[in-house]
C-alpha cells in the first residue's frame, strides 16, 4: 500500500532537472569514444556517490564500467546508461548547422549525451520515490561504455552482472514519448586488414599489389552475398584508412621517385 500522501513519481523527476541537464552538457562538451569514457564514468560515478547509491567498478574488468544500487528487498530495477560518443561528429551546441569544434574530432550523436545522464536521472527519481512511497524495490543504474561499438555489456551479461535483475529499461532520444517493441539484432565487429606492396605507379607496376584492389574485392564478394542472408541479417562496412591519399605518394613510392 502506498501512503496516501505520496507524490507522483513525475514530481521526484522534475525535481532533479537541473543537475542532470548540466550533466548531459558536461557529457556533450567532452565526448569520449568507446571504452575511453573516463570523464563521463566519473561524473556519472560522483552523482550515484551523491545520491546515496552503493557503487560497484570495473565490471568485467572494464575500467569504465559502473554499476549503483540503492533501495531494499523487492524486485531489481535496471536502468541502462551509456555515454560513448562517435569519431567525426564534433559539434557545437545548439546549432542545426554541422559546425565542428574540434575538426574530425568525437561527437555524440541522436541525443546520445542524454543516454547515460537521463538514464541516471530516472534511477535517482525512482530512488527517491520508492523511498518516500515506503515501497521496497532496488534500483540499478548501469553505466555501461561503448555502446556505439565495442559491446561492453555483452561482457557484463556473460559475467552475471544481470543475472538477479528482474526487469532492464533502456531508452533513446526521439522527437516524441513513448513505448516501443522494438526488435534488436546482436552485433557482431571484425576488423580486417590488407598489406599490399608499393612500387612506382609508372616506373614498375607489375611488383606492386594494391591492398586497396582487395578491399574492393572482398566488398564485391560480401553485396552478393547479401542477395541470400536472412532479412533479419545486416553487414555494415567502413574502410577506415584506405591506405592513403593517392597511389603515387605513399611513402616508399615517394622515395622511389625521388
Ligand atoms: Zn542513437
Amino acid at each position: 500500500m502506498l501512503k496516501s500522501d505520496t507524490k507522483p513519481v513525475w514530481d521526484c523527476v522534475e525535481d532533479l532537472k537541473s543537475s542532470f541537464r548540466e550533466l548531459s552538457d558536461q557529457i556533450w562538451e567532452r565526448p569520449e569514444l568507446n571504452y575511453r569514457e573516463f570523464h563521463a564514468a566519473s561524473k556519472h560515478k560522483e552523482h550515484l556517490q551523491a545520491h546515496g547509491f552503493q557503487i560497484a567498478e570495473d565490471l568485467s574488468g572494464i575500467p569504465t564500467a559502473i554499476m549503483g544500487e540503492a533501495g531494499e528487498g523487492g524486485p531489481v530495477i535496471a536502468v541502462l546508461g551509456e555515454y560513448d560518443a562517435l569519431p567525426g561528429l564534433s559539434q557545437e551546441a545548439g546549432v542545426a548547422a554541422q559546425r565542428p569544434i574540434t575538426p574530425g574530432g568525437a561527437g555524440h550523436g541522436c541525443g546520445h549525451s542524454m543516454l547515460g545522464s537521463a538514464s541516471l536521472w530516472a534511477a535517482v527519481a525512482v530512488k527517491n520515490w520508492l523511498a518516500e512511497a515506503g515501497v521496497l524495490g532496488r534500483i540499478r543504474y548501469y553505466g555501461g561504455p561503448a555502446e556505439e561499438g565495442g559491446s561492453s555489456k555483452s561482457f557484463l551479461v556473460r559475467d552475471g552482472a544481470f543475472d538477479d535483475v528482474d526487469v532492464a529499461i533502456s531508452w533513446h532520444p526521439t522527437a516524441f514519448t513513448g513505448v516501443l517493441n522494438p526488435v534488436s539484432l546482436a552485433c557482431v565487429e571484425l576488423e580486417f586488414t590488407f598489406h599490399g606492396r608499393a612500387s612506382h605507379a609508372a616506373l614498375a607496376p607489375h611488383l606492386g599489389r594494391s591492398a586497396l584492389d582487395t578491399v574492393e574485392l572482398m566488398n564485391f564478394g560480401v553485396n552478393h552475398m547479401r542477395e541470400h542472408m536472412p532479412t533479419s541479417a545486416r553487414v555494415h562496412d567502413a574502410v577506415i584508412d584506405g591506405g592513403g591519399t593517392s597511389p603515387k605518394l605513399s611513402r616508399r613510392e615517394l622515395s622511389y621517385v625521388i
